[in-house]
């Protein structure tokens, strides 16, 4: 058993999420079946998750599909789970010659509209609790941009609206203009945030958090595994360094100032009686403008150790996370 699960808001929203949630990037349909994405959640829900993150991209739309088809199943009340999706890059890019130029790389109008449509679908759900847009699009004015996600929201087809990986400035604009005709704010951001990227959430957004109540679903907390310590001695087999189709994350795993570092956060957590993963999960959670850190797992086995940071919270004393500071700092992005 783990410390009970604490809740935060959501920014300056009434929603509380709990602090870790669960997200389905590479692993659901690629290393999960149905019955392993069930077990999981099931898992994760038992712990006190009441967040689970999805985009429409995710798997080519696969992953939608089962957790869909899990929450179907799991019959939980509609009340106490919250699920997200995401669009930008669209399913189907359309072949060379028939490019299906309005439904990928894009945040227009028309294509989030139907986007939105699919995703209920496949999630078969009557609406999504967060919507977000998956990257900023330039092509497009964000006055169209805010205008769809207000609507979509007044069709009550989704509740709340966010960025991913936006600038500051981008956010800032897409607020103004929703003050200025009165249309539903994007609430939220999802940026990455881990020991070894940290300028976006702790420089670049400091200001939103106060002037527009921004609250923050932050991805990636273990740098996609090279902050387990796994990576240290090369990339072991059934891990995702070693899956194709996430090979451009490999150089980055394999980073070996950051393996070095990774060896003075298991000096630390080893100090703490914990492992180097609750360690980096737990400084991630430490950061009271983020709302929820989403985590990711393979397999019930990580999930459950990764729950455990909760434990590890309150051990986060001043002088440890000045001692993890002077590690991280230097190295990160
Ligand atoms: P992490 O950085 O925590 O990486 C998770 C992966 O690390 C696992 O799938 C597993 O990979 C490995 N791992 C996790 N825990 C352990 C452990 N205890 N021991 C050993 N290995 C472990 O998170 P993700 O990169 O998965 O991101 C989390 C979520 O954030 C995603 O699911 C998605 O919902 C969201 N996201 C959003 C993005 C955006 O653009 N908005 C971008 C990326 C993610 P393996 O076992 O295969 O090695």
């Amino acid at each position: 058993m783990h410390s009970p699960m604490p809740y935060r808001r959501l920014g300056r929203s009434g929603l509380q999420l709990s602090v870790l949630s669960l997200g389905s990037w590479v692993t659901f349909h690629n290393q999960m079946d149905a019955s392993g994405v069930r077990e999981m959640m099931a898992a994760a829900r038992d712990a006190g998750v009441n967040f689970f993150d999805n985009a429409e991209v995710y798997a080519n739309g696969l992953s939608e599909r089962l957790m869909g088809e899990a929450l179907a199943q799991l019959k939980w009340h509609r009340l106490d789970y919250v699920v997200s999706s995401k669009f930008f890059w669209g399913l189907d890019a359309g072949t060379a010659d028939k490019p299906r130029i309005n439904g990928r790389n894009t945040l227009n109008r028309k294509y989030l509209m139907q986007a939105v449509d699919a995703s209920l679908q496949r999630l078969q759900l009557d609406f999504i609790d967060l919507i977000f847009c998956h990257r900023p699009d330039p092509h497009t004015p964000i006055e169209e941009t805010v205008w769809a996600l207000h609507n979509i929201i007044e069709q009550g087809k989704a509740l709340y609206w966010g960025t991913s990986e936006w600038s500051a400035d981008e956010i800032r604009t897409a607020y103004a203009i929703a003050e200025r005709h009165h249309l539903h704010k994007p609430v939220m951001e999802q940026p990455q945030y881990h020991l070894f990227h940290r300028k976006r959430v702790e420089q670049e957004y400091a200001r939103l958090y106060a002037d527009i109540g921004l609250g923050l679903t932050t991805w990636s907390p273990l740098a996609s595994g090279l902050l387990t310590g796994k990576y240290r001695q090369g990339i072991p087999a059934g891990s995702r360094g070693a899956m194709p189709n996430v090979s451009f994350l490999r150089d980055g795993l394999l980073d070996a100032q950051k393996n070095a570092a990774v060896g003075q956060f298991e000096t630390i957590a080893r100090e703490l009686g914990c492992s180097v993963a609750q360690l980096a999960l737990a400084w991630v959670a430490h950061n009271p403008q983020v709302s929820t850190v989403i985590l990711g797992a393979s397999r019930l086995s990580q999930l459950q150790e990764n729950l455990g940071a909760l434990d590890v919270l309150p051990k986060l004393t001043p002088e440890v996370l000045a001692q993890m500071d002077a590690i991280s700092a230097p190295l990160a992005a």
